[in-house]
C-alpha cells in the first residue's frame, strides 16, 4: 500500500471500538494489574503498563510512525528537542565522541556544544558535504552520528548512505533528523540509518498547535534507546497522541499542497532581483539536488533564500506588513511564515560568509497566487525603503 493510504489506515481499529472510526483517548496513571503474577511481571516501557509509558493512544500513533519511516517501533515524547536529548543520552556515555552535522538545527548544536559536555561527551562537526569523507573526522571513541538532511537555514543535503557505511565500519550508530521530509518524503531506514527523529511538532501535527517528538529504531537499538529514553522523558501526552493521529490522517495530502506551492514560489524567488540565492535541494541548481532526488521522493513547504544585502529598514519594510506571512518560530502548520536567519553563529566547520540576509520561508496551504501578491507588495517596500 502507499503512504497515502496507510496514512488513513495505520493506528485504528475500528472493529475492537464499537465501529468508532478514530482511537480513544486513553488517559491514565495508574493501570491495574488482574493478579499479583500479571503485576509482578508488567513490562517495563510498555504502553498500558504504567502512565509514564504511554497508552494504548500513544502505541496507535506509535505503530503508525514506526511504520510509515520503516523502522521496527517508535516512542512518542513531549517535542522533538526531547526526542533529541533522550536518544543522545541513551546512546552517550563520557568519554565518548558525537560527530554532528555543521547545518544542525541550532538547539542541537547548543544540547552537544553545552549540555553534552558536561556530561564528558566530545562533538566534533563536519561539513555537510563531507560524504564519506566523514572518516577523517572519525575517531576510536566516537559512538554516533547525527545528520539532518536538508539540514536546518542553510537546507544543505548530506549523502546519507555513504556517511552510514563509514560510520557502521568503525562502530558508530547514525542518528538522523528527518523532520523537514516527514516519514512520507524520506525513509531513513532503508539509507542506512538506525534512529531516525521527528519534530512532530512541525508536518505531523500539522496545525501549529501539537508539541510532539517521534523516536524510530532499528531492533537492534530498540531496547536500549527505549530504556535510556524513559530515563530523562515521559511519553507524549494521549491528548497530544490524538492530535498527531488526526494530524497524520492528512499528511499526504497537505504536503503535496506544501512541495506543490513550495516549489512555486521558490522558482519565482529564484527570478527576483532582491533575491540572491534560493536554498532548495528540489530545484534543479541547487548543490544538493542529486541527492534531494536519488534519495526522497518529495520536498516540504520549508526553504531558505538569501536577499541583496540591504539595511535594517528595507527588511523591516519587506517584513513587517505582510498579510499573510506571519514571524515566528516552529513551522510545519497549515500558515505561512518568513523570518530572517543568521547561520553565522551557528557553522563552525564551514563558516557562513556569504554577504546579503538569509530568510527562512515556510510556505502553507493558502493560494500561492495570494501569497505571491503578498510578497510582490513587500519586495516593493523593500525597494521604497532603500
Ligand atoms: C523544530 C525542530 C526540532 C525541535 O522540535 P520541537 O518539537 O520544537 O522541540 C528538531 N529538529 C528540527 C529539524 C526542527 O525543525
Amino acid at each position: 500500500m502507499k503512504d497515502a493510504t496507510l496514512v488513513t489506515i495505520l493506528g485504528r481499529d475500528p472493529e475492537q471500538q464499537h465501529g468508532i472510526v478514530n482511537p480513544p483517548t486513553w488517559r491514565a496513571s495508574t493501570v491495574l494489574s488482574p493478579d499479583v503474577e500479571s503485576f509482578l511481571n508488567r513490562r517495563y516501557g510498555e504502553p498500558g503498563s504504567y502512565g509514564r509509558y504511554g497508552t494504548p493512544t500513544t502505541a496507535a500513533l506509535q505503530d503508525a510512525i514506526a511504520r510509515l519511516e520503516g523502522g521496527y517501533r517508535a516512542i512518542a515524547v513531549g517535542s522533538g528537542k526531547t526526542a533529541i536529548a533522550a536518544v543522545l543520552l541513551a546512546l552517550l556515555r563520557a568519554g565518548d565522541h558525537l560527530l554532528v552535522v555543521d547545518c544542525v538545527y541550532g538547539p542541537t548544536r547548543r544540547l552537544a556544544e553545552g549540555f553534552l559536555r558536561k556530561f564528558g561527551i566530545e562533538t566534533t562537526f563536519f561539513p555537510p558535504a563531507a560524504g564519506s569523507g566523514i572518516a577523517a573526522y572519525l575517531r576510536p571513541e566516537t559512538r554516533v552520528v547525527f545528520l539532518e538532511a536538508p539540514g536546518s537555514l542553510t537546507f544543505e543535503m548530506q549523502d546519507v548512505p555513504a556517511i552510514c557505511e563509514v560510520a557502521h565500519a568503525a562502530g558508530a550508530v547514525v542518528v538522523m533528523d528527518n523532520t523537514w521530509a516527514s516519514p512520507l518524503y524520506c525513509k531513513p531506514f532503508a539509507l542506512g540509518v538506525d534512529v531516525s527523529i521527528q519534530a512532530a511538532t512541525k508536518y505531523i501535527g500539522g496545525h501549529s498547535d501539537l508539541m510532539m517528538g517521534v523516536i524510530t529504531t532499528t531492533r537492534a537499538l530498540f531496547e536500549r534507546i527505549r530504556h535510556g529514553v524513559f530515563e530523562v522523558a515521559t511519553a507524549a501526552g494521549p491528548d497530544e497522541c490524538t492530535l498527531a493521529l488526526r494530524g497524520l490522517r492528512t499528511l499526504a495530502v497537505r504536503l503535496e499542497r506544501h512541495m506543490q506551492s513550495g516549489l512555486l514560489l521558490a522558482d519565482w524567488l529564484r527570478r527576483r532581483p532582491e533575491v540572491r540565492r534560493v536554498m532548495h535541494p528540489a530545484l534543479p541548481d541547487d548543490p544538493g539536488h542529486g541527492l534531494w532526488r536519488r534519495d526522497f521522493t518529495g520536498a516540504s513547504g520549508l526553504f531558505g533564500f538569501v536577499l541583496e544585502p540591504c539595511s535594517k529598514a528595507q527588511l523591516s519594510a519587506f517584513l513587517d506588513h505582510l498579510e499573510l506571512f506571519g514571524m515566528g518560530a516552529s513551522w510545519g502548520g497549515y500558515e505561512s511564515l518568513l523570518i530572517p536567519t543568521d547561520p553565522r553563529p551557528l557553522r563552525s566547520a564551514v563558516p557562513w560568509t556569504e554577504p546579503g540576509q538569509p530568510m527562512r520561508i515556510h510556505v502553507g496551504l493558502e493560494d500561492p497566487e495570494d501569497l505571491i501578491r503578498d510578497l510582490e507588495a513587500g519586495f516593493r517596500r523593500f525597494r521604497h525603503a532603500a
